[in-house]
């Protein structure tokens, strides 16, 4: 295993003609996205991996300015590019999905793409992420997946980084798999920073992935995590120093998305620690006093049935540092007992409804809410209570489903439907409602079963899938997102049929459809009017009565084509009540009138 000391900026142990070596190396990296129960890495995310294999390269002496750094997406755009894969010294591939998924920011590099890497590299190759753990034909559900090489040199079956850094002080010779201890990620992460100049989404629409621990204590039948071992936990000071990093090189939003579960931070493996939640988020408040996103994912909802006094404190120390709109996911995975069983999964449907409380209960408030606990004392400069626009609860449970797990049967549908739609019916709220089916790698305990039961029942699963959709996920939307609720900074992506389509940053973001063709690129405050099963119908906010479209107007619930046109005939108004408008909702939160001033 190799050496090297804190502080050595080149590296301890190489020879000085090593150290020269790495001084002449160009390197070129290249990011097919990656995709893991606990790490999340498809634009607007970036991973770990590249940042860290940059600062790791760095370490071991080469030059940030020899560093390129490309995404798939940017190869396909401009095939230019590939002129750094042909002519680097080294070339270095991340990626790999370990959960399937569809993206609308980014589309993974397919197993063609990546071959074509390897190919096309003159230089050493090598590949390294979760792609160590298997490549299916397809990122989706109900795949079985296997190892491949893919024509590359090396393939890292350790931490990507530790052989990035190992492979350069050895002369490009070789390197042990062996995984990076935590003063190593500490330095390379922020020696890494520099990468996300690079990105194509740097700097407004980039939102970088923060690794707190990885591993857990948990065996999950499905999952990969556990091949990482035990929780092993980054010190706050470690993942903070990276944060201030970051924001120096103009990150502005992050999510705390690297580990199994946030609120086993800094602890034993299982049960909370509040004071080290407390040093993380305050100090990433303290480094990043500018940041406008900072969101969390995963969370176990069985350390909270556990523990739930620490958890409960824990839990009001994310939300009072976080912004709206989090999400605590849940694996929940299945609330079938006998599919609990069989697959090892630690949480039952009654406690995981306990869990969904509890979060309920403690971080379920607006910011400038009635209920906002900060509004008096107006932390981090936010709006006091009755005068502020309504925001999203600041931090919700997400519900993770699973199909295909073994033992599965007709009535795991209906147990899984029953959950949902007690959460509903008792008044708690979920932030989102994700279904998947599994995939099957290789080293953990599904690969047996691999895709069959998934496959067997794909037709009782699109049906349920429906189901929930429509009886679940519209009406919680509307209880999320009631009309008038505001989405700040909406980022405006694509046109279909007459309309704008846009998400904020963060974590699972909501898709807003906004009437008419809006200028792509730009960012807007939204203020939501309608629901569908899994997006809303936005106007920008606040909307002015004396300057707004037909199509922003009949947006409105209860406003016609005709009333529209009899809004714009009698402009301007004084006031909303002015217009004397009968709507079904209350336009008061989000209408405005502005002076009206002639066009000369
Ligand atoms: S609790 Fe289960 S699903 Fe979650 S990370 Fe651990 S092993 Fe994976």
């Amino acid at each position: 295993m190799t050496d090297s000391g804190p502080g050595s900026a080149a590296g301890s142990g190489p020879a000085s003609g090593t150290e020269r070596a790495s001084e002449g190396l160009s390197v070129t990296i290249v990011d097919g996205y990656v995709d893991e129960p606990a790490h999340f890495g498809v634009p607007p995310y970036i991973s770990t991996y590249p940042r860290y294999t940059a600062g790791a390269l760095v370490d071991a002496g080469v030059p940030r300015e020899q560093i390129t750094y490309h995404t798939i997406d940017g190869l396909r755009d401009e095939p230019d590019r590939w002129r750094d894969v042909d002519e680097a010294d080294l070339m270095i591939y991340l990626g790999g999905m370990t959960v399937p998924g569809k993206y609308v920011g980014g589309t993974p590099a397919e197993p063609d793409e990546v071959r074509k890497l390897a190919w096309t590299a003159n230089g050493t190759s090598l590949m390294g992420g979760p792609v160590k753990f298997g490549v299916g034909d397809e990122n989706a559900g109900a795949t079985e997946t296997e190892r491949q090489d893919l024509d590359f040199d090396f393939v890292a079956k350790g931490d990507v980084e530790a052989a990035v850094h190992d492979l350069v002080e050895s002369g490009l010779e070789g390197f042990n798999n062996r995984m990076r201890d935590v003063d190593e990620v500490s330095r390379w992460a922020q020696q890494g920073a520099f990468v996300v100049e690079q990105h194509p989404n740097h700097p407004d629409y980039l939102i970088a992935e923060l690794e707190t621990s990885r591993g857990c204590a948990y065996r999950c039948s499905f999952c990969t995590e556990p091949l990482y071992g035990n929780p092993t936990f980054r010190p706050p000071p470690t993942v903070v120093g990276e944060v201030d990093a970051l924001a120096d090189y103009g990150v502005k939003h992050f999510r705390i998305g690297r580990q199994a579960d946030i609120l086993a931070y800094g602890g034993d493996g299982e049960a909370p620690n509040p004071d080290a939640l407390r040093q993380l988020y305050g100090g990433i408040r303290e480094v990043a006093p500018d940041l406008e996103t900072l969101h969390l994912d995963n969370m176990n909802p069985i350390t909270i049935v556990e523990w739930p006094e620490q958890s409960r404190e824990g839990i009001r120390i994310i939300a009072e540092h976080n912004t709206p709109g989090d999400t605590a996911a849940f694996g929940l995975e299945s609330a079938d007992p006998l599919v609990q069983e069989e697959n090892n999964l630690n949480v039952t449907a009654e406690e995981c409804f306990e869990a969904v409380k509890i979060v309920n209960e403690e971080a379920g408030w607006r910011p400038g809410g009635p209920d906002d606990p900060t509004a008096d004392s107006s932390a981090d400069g936010g709006p006091t209570a009755g005068t502020a626009p309504r925001h999203l609860p600041k931090l919700l449970p997400g519900i993770n489903l699973l199909h295909g797990l073994k033992g599965e049967r007709e009535e795991t549908y209906q147990h899984n439907r029953e959950f949902l739609q007690r959460v509903y019916d008792e008044g708690y709220m979920l932030r989102r409602i994700n279904i998947r089916q599994v995939m099957s790698f290789d080293g953990t305990d599904m690969s047996d079963t691999g895709a069959e039961i998934a496959n067997e029942h794909k037709k009782l699963f699109k049906r349920y899938k429906q189901q929930v959709r429509e009886e679940i996920d519209n009406p919680m939307l509307e209880r999320v997102a009631p009309p008038g609720t505001v989405l700040s900074d909406v980022h405006l992506e694509y046109h279909q049929d007459g309309r704008t389509f846009g998400r904020q940053l963060g974590t699972y973001p909501l898709l807003v459809g906004i009437p008419g063709e809006r200028e792509l690129g730009r960012t807007i405050d939204v203020a939501v009017v309608d629901h569908g099963y899994r997006s809303v119908t936005g106007v920008p906010y606040p909307l002015d009565l004396n300057g707004a479209s037909m199509d922003e107007l009949t947006a409105i619930p209860g406003v016609g084509d005709r009333t529209a046109g009899d809004i714009v005939v009698n402009r301007p108004y004084d006031s909303v009540a002015a217009a004397e408008l009968e709507t079904t909702i209350d336009l008061d939160e989000f209408v405005t009138t502005q002076p009206f001033e002639p066009a000369d």
